[in-house]
């Protein structure tokens, strides 16, 4: 099983918490190049993504279950969940 990797992404670290993850996917409609589900739908992170740090904001904010945390990565402050 693949564990809840951070991945820095432009200014921000992202990271799914799978257990939470329950594979509705509208995190994939808003950043399509930076989350694709795994054959256990749940969500995992591409390293190479080219989306903006606005739509992967948006896909967090879109998440229902809060799965997807985003942290200022010079700062580490929590970005959201807030
Ligand atoms: S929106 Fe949330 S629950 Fe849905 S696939 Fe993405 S991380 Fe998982």
């Amino acid at each position: 099983m693949a564990e809840d990797k951070v991945v820095q992404i432009g200014k921000y670290k992202v990271q799914v918490i799978r257990s939470l993850c329950i594979g509705a996917a509208s995190c994939l409609a808003f950043s399509p190049s930076t989350f694709v589900l795994d054959d256990q739908k749940r969500a995992v992170i591409q390293e190479d993504s080219k989306d903006t740090p606005e739509n992967i904001y948006l896909a967090a904010q879109s998440c229902p279950t809060k799965a997807i945390i985003i942290t200022d990565a010079k700062t580490n402050e929590k970005v959201w969940p807030k």
